[in-house]
């Protein structure tokens, strides 16, 4: 057989989104995965599509965020009639609730933080909020409509996104582990894997927070891709008499309910190296977001419980890009927005494989910004 064009290291929905989208170039496009691809974040995610910044550092992000949940209409869309199967997208709105005795102040400053971002968001009366959702605490003292928002069933849409891009002719190798590059001078031709060469014009690393691991280049990883994973824990609740039908965030977790009847309850945000255990003190903290927000929910059953590994970056954003070495490009750190961003990742490779510039400035995310900051660091006293 011959060369692929693109290898991509790593089947996460990341990976597995950017092979969709190179195979409709008609590129040869292989797929490595250490195990069954799918099974790492991306199959443990919330699934919310929330463009909205949570934290101060995310304001960089909500343009790239915006612009990936515009896309997501149509990329479901494609995945679906490429796979014939769902890809669970459903544009629901979201909820944001707050409780006293701030909540009328909190609420105003989102709303107007939203606003000047460019994103919906509208303050909603607590009658409608409790007409809408009539289990939601009913002591909040404020709720903010954010009715752009969408979600997707992660390992869903990871199933659909994998059997897509077979359909296009990808060729998806599981128990794949790659090892280190292949390199003829300053060029990237190709990656080792399970011992084997495996040449190609252009390599794309979408290893999640895995990208430091890949033992024979931890110091180019180090450079281009510091990634580390951050634990998230999550629940799943079903409960006989709670409805809920859309998402609801408060400042201490979310809600977000799903077809089958269960409500997802998220999440921590923890620095435990690559441990996925599930903790007591994880569940507590999940549980007791959850009944602040629908105390009803202390009857429910605790139906599945499990954690998944972020991948994070020093300055929290993710690394998309080239980098100095020919036909290399980064594609990971995108933290706790790697659902939301899948579908403006895909197309940003896509153009910078096929066109060598993009059509949105991604210039924030290179990945030469951590190897161009390491002088100016060095010069504070
Ligand atoms: C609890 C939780 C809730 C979340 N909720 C949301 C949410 O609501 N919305 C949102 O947008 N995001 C959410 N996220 C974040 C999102 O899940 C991640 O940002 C995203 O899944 C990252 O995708 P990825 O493909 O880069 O990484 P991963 O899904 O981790 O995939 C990386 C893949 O690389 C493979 N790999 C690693 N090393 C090698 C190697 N050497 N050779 C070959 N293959 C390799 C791994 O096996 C894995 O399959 C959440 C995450 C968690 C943990």
């Amino acid at each position: 057989m011959s060369a692929p064009d693109v290898v991509i290291i790593g089947g996460g929905l990341i990976g597995a989104s950017i092979a969709f989208e190179l195979a409709a170039e008609k590129l040869r496009v292989t797929l490595l995965d250490r195990q069954q691809p799918g099974q790492e974040a991306s199959w443990a995610a919330a699934g919310m599509l929330s463009p909205g910044p949570h934290l101060p550092g995310d304001l960089p992000l909500v343009p790239l965020g915006q612009e990936s949940l515009k896309l997501y209409p149509q990329f479901v869309a494609g995945v679906e009639e490429a796979s014939g199967k769902p890809a669970s997208y459903a544009r629901t709105g979201a909820l944001e609730i707050f409780l006293p005795p701030r909540g009328e102040a909190e609420r105003d400053k989102l709303v107007s933080e939203y606003r000047a971002l460019g994103l919906a968001a509208d303050p909603l009366a607590l009658e409608a909020v409790l007409q809408w959702e009539k289990s939601i605490n009913p002591a909040m003292s404020a709720a903010a409509w954010l009715s752009e928002e969408a979600t997707v069933d992660s390992p869903v849409l990871m199933d659909a996104v994998l059997a897509a891009a077979r359909r296009r002719g990808v060729e998806i190798r599981a128990g794949c582990t790659v090892t280190g590059l292949l390199r003829e001078g300053e060029r990237c031709t190709g990656v080792v894997a399970g011992g084997e060469r495996i040449a190609a014009a252009q390599v794309v690393v979408a290893a999640g927070c895995f990208c430091g691991e890949i033992p024979g280049e931890r110091d180019l990883f180090a450079r281009y891709a510091p990634t580390r994973p951050v634990r998230g824990q999550i629940l799943a609740l079903r409960a006989e008499g709670v409805s809920l039908q859309r998402v609801l965030r408060a400042g201490r977790g979310y809600l977000v309910p799903r077809p089958d009847g269960r409500i997802i309850v998220g999440s921590t945000l923890e620095n435990a190296g690559f441990d996925k255990r599930v903790t007591a003190g994880g569940i507590r903290q999940m549980l007791d977001a959850a009944l602040e927000m629908i105390p009803g929910l202390a009857a429910a059953r605790l139906v599945d419980s499990w954690a998944g590994l972020r991948p994070g970056t020093p300055d929290d954003l993710p690394i998309l890009g080239p980098t100095d070495v020919d036909g290399l490009l980064i594609a990971t750190g995108h933290f706790r927005n790697g659902i939301l961003l899948a579908p403006v990742t895909a197309k940003l490779v896509r153009e910078w494989v096929t066109r060598k510039r993009t059509t949105f400035n991604a210039e924030t995310f290179s990945p030469m910004r951590f190897s161009s900051a390491r002088p100016q660091a060095q010069k504070a006293p």
